[in-house]
């Protein structure tokens, strides 16, 4: 969560360059923001609340600098509420040190005693501004480095920070949880941000920071020291694949529906993998003993639906787990335990930790990710990247129809079809691209003006078209703000259904298997009570009010059936007049605990 940019380099415009790349990282956080920079000697600081926009900020004094130096934050407040003065940088009464942080300092409390018994005064409710009076305190003996490392082995928790002093022209920052990347520009430029896209139109040459590391960068070099043994570590210059252009907008009005309509080439690329890569996978399966798919939130739902795939196509049990309560089950892992973990950016910090536990135990680790250097892919045995390019807006689309896919390859190459796995989705992937055209999306808008006053809403499914009604009822809370859930079409009657009055919107995922005959009886329960069938399915049936076509894209049919819900919730947020992109109180990549 929460974005964090940082520039060192010649160009007297360095402010400019942080609000900027911020405005690419807002997906991360986007309730208040601000930037530091230094002048000859001072650091001046400007925060406020509310999104970036177009903020453009007039700055003073930089004139006769000689390296410029600025770092940015866009919160999302984890410790103390969204006010100007708990917005980041953080500094002290004295400003010697700037800090912009995102994370959690779980012991920050027990910090915060002490240093105010040593007089220190705190001037926001935040967790992080305790590490910026910490260094502060251990600067009293020490220099900058050395204090900023001793501060570091103080705090407990999960962190990336950025740090600045009115004393040193360098920037320190370190990670512990939460990701950092920096990135390598021409003329001694460096860029330090939470995310690649932030700089990707000043350079593609990057270099990872890892877990327990700390980089100084000066006008001298990029310097790497692993916090635990003190000592320099050597750090690979990476060339990335993305373009720019990927991670823009172009002619879309929002990421959110750019990211829908490119699921047309995204899934093209998710299944055309290497093949040897899905069947390694698929033999550490089979000679896995227990195998576990984590994942969180959109990532979850997509778990669960490859566990009705595996038991489906491959006649294989996997367990599924929610990263946040994977660590619970930890009593029955071994060396010989499987654990794949699926998530877009690679960097979600329940999921991680869930790896940390699992790694622990000595059991196997893949990852499922479309960052493909992200901290997940780094510590994995193997890694199956999607390819589904930068994925910006805030709820998932692109990427959850690509993990499906990649799921369902590795399910048929268990099953040891993989050949007609991707036969069948190439084949939906076709469907799709003739699916999503403009008539299509003036259907579903004719829908989401009907049912845009809805309260509540309810999506039913049965089999792989359950846990999408899970995720359709995901989508649909993520931006539209109606409250919406998701249910097992069989479950109903054993309680929800008391939630149906008259013209309660109830979406019915049709899936095309033999799960059809009993989900539209499940439709005909709602109907009865007066609520407002919205089928979607391959073919019109008797039961449904409105009828959205899918193609039938037999085991497939979790994938095309989720698509014309995530533009249904899109609409849906613009009628509401809500921002897609950005919706309120969340935001991408959770870095958090
Ligand atoms: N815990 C910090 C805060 O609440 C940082 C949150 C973030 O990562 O944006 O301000």
């Amino acid at each position: 969560m929460c974005g964090i940019f940082g520039y060192f380099g010649p160009k007297k415009n360095a402010t400019e360059i942080v609000i900027d790349g911020l405005k690419k990282l807002e997906y991360r956080g986007y309730d208040s923001w601000g930037v530091a920079y230094k002048t000859k000697d001072d650091i001046k600081i400007h925060r406020q609340i509310g999104k970036i926009g177009e903020a453009h900020l007039v700055v003073e004094d930089v004139e006769d600098i000689e390296e410029s130096i600025a770092i940015g934050h866009s919160r999302w407040a984890t410790h103390g509420g969204v006010t100007q003065a708990n917005a980041h940088p953080h500094t002290t009464e004295n400003r010697e040190i700037v800090l912009a942080h995102n994370g959690i300092i779980e012991n920050y409390l027990e910090l915060k005693e002490v240093l105010v018994q040593k007089g220190h005064i705190f001037t926001s409710e935040t967790d992080s501004e305790v590490l910026a009076h910490l260094i502060e305190e251990e600067m009293k003996n020490d220099n900058f480095l050395s204090a900023t490392k001793k501060a570091l082995h103080q705090v407990e928790g999960r962190y990336a920070a950025l740090v600045i002093s009115k004393k040193e022209n360098k920037i320190i920052a370190s990670r512990r949880g939460s990701p950092l990347i920096i990135g390598i520009g021409e003329d001694g430029e460096r860029f330090i941000a939470s995310d690649i896209p932030a700089f990707l139109k000043h350079t593609k040459k990057v270099q990872y920071l890892d877990d327990n590391e700390l980089v100084v960068i000066d006008a001298q070099a990029t310097t790497f020291y692993n916090l635990e043994t003190d000592e320099k570590v050597e750090k690979r210059i990476i060339e990335i694949e993305w373009t720019e252009e990927s991670a823009e907008k172009g002619d879309f009005k929002h990421f959110m529906l750019k990211e829908i309509m490119e699921q047309k080439e995204t899934l093209y690329r998710a299944i055309n993998q290497d093949a040897g890569l899905i069947e390694q996978v698929a033999d550490a399966i089979k000679n896995a003993f227990g195998t576990y798919l984590i994942g969180c939130g959109t990532a979850g739902k997509v778990c669960m639906t490859a566990e009705y795939m595996f038991s489906s196509i491959a006649k294989k049990h996997v367990n599924t787990a929610f990263g946040s309560e994977f660590p619970n089950y930890h009593h029955f892992l071994t060396n010989k335990s499987l654990v794949i973990a699926v998530s877009q950016s690679g960097e979600t910090a329940d999921t991680l930790e869930a790896l940390e536990i699992a790694k622990a135990k000595g059991a196997k680790i893949i990852s499922i990710v479309n960052v493909e250097t992200s901290t997940m892919a780094r510590m994995s045995d193997i890694v199956i990247p999607i390819k589904a390019g930068p994925e910006k807006a805030v709820a998932s689309t692109k990427a959850t129809t690509s993990q499906l896919a990649i799921l369902m390859l590795v399910a048929y190459a268990a099953a040891d079809r993989l050949y007609e796995g991707k036969e069948i989705l190439v084949s939906a992937a076709g469907q799709i691209n003739d699916m999503l055209n403009p008539r299509y999306e003036e259907h579903i808008q004719q829908l989401a003006e009907k049912i845009q006053h809805a309260e509540s809403m309810y999506i039913i499914g049965r089999a792989s078209n359950y846990p999408m009604a899970l995720e359709s009822a995901i989508k649909l809370q993520e931006v539209s703000y109606i409250h919406a859930e998701g249910f097992a079409g069989g479950e109903l009657k054993h309680g929800p259904i008391a939630l149906i009055s008259q013209g309660t919107p109830c979406i019915v995922l049709v899936g095309a298997d033999e799960t059809r005959k009993a989900i539209l009886s499940n439709a005909m329960e709602i109907r009865a009570r007066g609520g407002y069938i919205i089928g979607v399915s391959p073919q019109k049936e008797e039961v449904f009010d409105y009828w959205i076509r899918v193609p039938d894209c037999e085991t497939a049919s979790p994938i095309v059936n989720i698509i014309p819900v995530q533009i249904l919730a899109y609409q849906l947020a613009l009628l509401r007049k809500n921002d897609p992109d950005m919706p309120r109180n969340l935001a991408k990549s959770v870095t958090v605990k």
